[in-house]
């Protein structure tokens, strides 16, 4: 059955933000509902013991509800927060971890949400899908396209140049050739780098396109054109052509420069990141005598960051072009005591963690697998700090951890302000037997 009202009360929340109720022996998910909201919701699907639902009368709002800023973060597939008040976020988030933690049998503390001072215009990278004269993000599980005029948790520069760029490309008729576009935005310089993924590199008066808009917008340093012909998700082919300026853009940070190119990781909430970068320092606890490994470096930002305050580091990362800034990042700061390495942290590393006090490790979603954990457990590895950007697959690693390894905290910081996502850190520290 489905499509009928329910009268519910909110009692809890999902992992991805949907409010949780119960009726009848139903658990009920209901899109964008808060604890302690009732409301009368219609039920979109249902299953044997639990449905789907969405608002269709909110009658007691909760105090935290906020008018969103946003006309379309209902349906965008970006934002999942932003009708909540942002402090109380940062509660919700909070929750959400102990929720993560308990039910994988971790007795770990978790602590306050460390916020942003400014919850918006914080992102400084977008990519935005390019659809059959449409230009927007998809929306939640799907591939179709919500336009929007701005997007309030990305840069105000990034939100000018997409849409004059998008007013460009449609005035000379060429937006068919682009399947996305992709803007890096640095906060400590303004340089900006402009990627166009197309299906083809001729595209007709692209030259007139890019002298119009680097003089419009003179922070552009880099135009790069990416081509993409296959079929599949990801979005960026493996050939590029830099129309305009250089194949990387320069940001600024805690007074280090880092060249960023096209293929390369950094953090997109620059405010956020330093505190994540002073917290994992606090943790790792390093000092003139550490040696550091930093796997999953990037194009090197933590290890050059931990690099003035430790002995030495090494850098392992996997993808070339981030590699290859690491090695110039080092250069061009004159830091001496950093080495990077292009590797697969699925490999063997028992070569990279001889010797070593402390390994920080920062994985994409999926975590860490069995081979790294067992390497780090069977090293001489006395502390690990561990940052994660997803808390599931940070308390499944953890658990891996246990009786080698102790922790008692997870710090979260808040890198994705109006988003479900949370970033964590948890220092892990060797369990001495006692003989
Ligand atoms: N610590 C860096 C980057 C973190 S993002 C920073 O703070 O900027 C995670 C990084 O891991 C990305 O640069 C990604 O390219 C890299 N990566 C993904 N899988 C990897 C693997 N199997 N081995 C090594 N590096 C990997």
């Amino acid at each position: 059955m489905k499509n009928y009202v329910v009268y519910l009360k909110c009692i809890d929340i999902t992992n991805d933000g949907q409010g949780i109720c119960k009726k009848d022996g139903l658990v009920i998910f209901v899109k964008e509902m808060l604890i302690d909201e009732e409301a009368e919701v219609k039920i979109i699907a249902e299953k044997k013991n639990l449905a789907y639902g969405i608002i269709d009368k909110l009658i007691v709002p909760s105090k935290y509800r906020q008018e969103s800023l946003c006309p379309i973060s209902y349906k965008c597939g970006g934002c999942d927060f932003l009708y909540v008040d942002y402090n109380y976020q940062l509660v919700l988030k909070k929750h959400i971890l102990e929720q993560t933690f308990k039910n994988m049998d971790l007795n770990i503390k978790i602590n306050d949400v460390i916020g942003a001072d400014n919850p918006y215009e914080y992102r400084s990278k977008v990519q935005i899908p390019v659809n059959n004269h449409e230009f927007g993000f998809y929306r939640k599980y799907s591939n179709d396209i919500v336009e929007f005029d701005n997007c309030y948790i990305q840069s105000k520069l990034s939100n000018d140049i997409f849409k004059y760029l998008k007013e460009k490309l449609l005035n000379l008729r060429i937006d068919k050739y682009i399947r996305h576009i992709l803007i890096k935005h640095c906060f400590g310089t303004n340089e900006v780098m402009l990627c166009l993924i197309v299906k083809d590199f001729n595209i007709p008066n692209i030259e007139e396109l890019v002298n119009d808009i680097i003089i419009k917008f003179n922070d552009i340093k880099s135009f790069i054109l990416n081509l993409n012909t296959r079929n599949d998700n990801v979005i960026l082919g493996n050939e590029e052509k830099v129309l305009y300026g250089k194949n990387y853009v320069t940001d600024i940070f805690d007074g280090i420069k880092f060249n960023i190119s096209l293929k390369s990781f950094y953090q997109v909430n620059y405010e956020q990141m330093r505190k994540l970068y002073y917290l994992a320092k606090d943790l790792a606890d390093v000092n003139d005598q550490t040696k550091l490994l930093d796997l999953y470096c990037g194009i090197g930002t933590i290890s050059l960051f931990m690099a003035r305050f430790c002995k030495d580091v090494v850098g392992v990362e996997i993808v070339k072009e981030a590699i290859e800034n690491a090695k110039l990042n080092a250069e061009i700061n004159g830091i001496k005591n950093a080495t990077f390495y292009l590797d697969d942290a699925n490999n063997e590393m028992d070569k990279y963690l001889i010797d070593k006090d402390v390994v920080i490790v920062d994985p994409p979603r999926k975590g860490l697998n069995d081979k790294l954990i067992n390497s780090l457990i069977n090293s001489d590895i006395k502390k690990i700090v561990y940052i994660s950007c997803n808390p599931a697959t940070l308390a499944r690693d953890l658990c891996k951890f246990e009786g080698y390894f102790s922790f008692d905290t997870v710090y979260p910081v808040d890198m994705f302000p109006n988003t479900k996502h949370v970033e964590t850190v948890v220092l892990m520290s060797r369990v001495e037997l006692v003989v």
